[in-house]
């Protein structure tokens, strides 16, 4: 009993405005359409045989029912739903007016809707599929065997058989529309949404700098596109931060990290690229540019760093930075010139700070 509870129970992501849910979306202009075509038919065969107009008003009552209920009811139940509704009527309809008035064209919408379904499994696909394919076969032995209850005029013959084929290929091309519409607007978020996870995961939210990470995969990215061009390495670490957070306090010390991503940002365009790689430390990647030049902007910058008057809540300070610098050699890879800029940083750490070291 509960497997079979949980088998109807199967959850659907919700049809949110984020994440729209296509399928469910499809069935519902599926249902919607099939409305249309029972009110249809329920006119056509009261005309055509008065008694049994209570079939088509059958159906369209379950199908009203299911449409009002849809957004609360599982993908799974949901198909099943249409299973019994479609399979039934084309059924009733068949062996009532015979294989002519084309009811069991009907009967392709639900391979359709079945294949759509992203939350069945390929098994469960195939056992629906071989289903119908066995109901329409034993539709068309049976009306090669036996005459129709109902025998149709030709004018209502040609009518039904219109409607039939008609309606079909509208709630077909409804379907698909819709369907795919969503799925393409659904990948479109997608791409969107793993953009913006990529920047995320690549960003610092502190100081907006690219982290550590994004940072390696543009060096990376230009030294495999640029293998013949010249570039520079330098790895600055702020002098004693953690006396400034020890003395004024941490937020103080984001404060300060902040404030000189902001120069460095500022400084960048056409010279560098910077990035925070670790605590108190700055990476800075110079393309198509000599240790030379890549020495004189890190110089300045520098020096702009010692005369910059920090003031946070009152307290006035300043910083140093200390740097190692690395040329591209032409023989190691990226990864040993970061390893040779940080050992000239410790050794600039190590004679004393605020200086760099080529
Ligand atoms: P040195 O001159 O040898 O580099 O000394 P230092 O004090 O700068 O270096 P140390 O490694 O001893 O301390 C670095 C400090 O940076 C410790 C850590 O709490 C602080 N820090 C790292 N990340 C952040 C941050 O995001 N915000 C703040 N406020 N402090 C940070
Ligand atoms: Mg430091
Ligand atoms: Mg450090």
């Amino acid at each position: 009993m509960k497997l079979f509870l949980d088998f109807f129970r199967q959850i659907v992501p919700k049809n949110t405005k984020d994440t729209r849910c296509y399928y469910q979306q499809s069935m519902k202009i599926n249902d919607q359409m099939l409305v249309i075509y029972f009110v249809v038919s329920f006119l056509l065969v009261s005309f055509a045989a008065k008694r049994l107009f209570w079939a088509p008003l059958v159906l369209l009552a379950a199908l009203l029912f299911k449409l009002y209920r849809i957004d609360h009811i599982s993908a799974r139940l949901n198909l099943l739903l249409n299973v019994l509704i479609i399979c039934g009527w084309t059924s009733w309809y068949v062996i009532t007016f015979g294989w002519g008035v084309g009811g069991q064209h009907m009967l392709i919408l639900l391979i359709l809707l079945v294949f759509f379904c992203l939350y069945e499994p390929p098994f469960f696909k195939l056992i629906y599929f071989l289903s119908i394919l066995m109901l329409r076969m034993y539709l068309f032995y049976y009306t090669s065997s036996h005459a129709p209850l109902v025998t149709l005029d030709s004018f209502y013959l040609f009518l039904m058989q219109t409607v039939n084929s008609v309606s079909l290929f509208i709630i077909i091309a409804s379907c698909c529309i819709v369907y795919s519409s969503n799925l393409q607007d659904t990948e479109r978020q997608l791409l969107l949404h793993n953009e913006q996870l990529q920047l995320q995961a690549e960003t610092d939210p502190l100081t907006k700098l690219i982290n550590r990470r994004g940072f390696l995969d543009v060096m990376n990215r230009y030294v495999a596109d640029h293998p013949e061009a010249m570039y520079c390495i330098a790895i600055a670490d702020i002098d004693f931060f953690k006396r400034i957070n020890d003395t004024y306090g941490h937020n103080c010390g984001d404060y300060t990290l902040q404030t000189l991503a902001a120069l460095f940002m500022e400084r960048s365009p056409g010279k560098y690229f910077v990035s925070r790689w670790g605590g108190e430390e700055f990476c800075f990647f110079f393309p198509d540019v000599n240790i030379d030049d890549a020495g004189k902007i890190i110089t300045d910058l520098l020096i702009e760093v010692r005369k910059m008057q920090l003031e946070y809540e009152g307290n006035k300070f300043s910083i140093t930075l200390t740097a190692g610098v690395e040329e591209n050699d032409y023989r190691s890879p990226l990864s040993e010139l970061i390893e040779s800029a940080d050992r000239k940083l410790y050794l600039g750490k190590k004679n004393g700070r605020d200086q760099i070291v080529f």
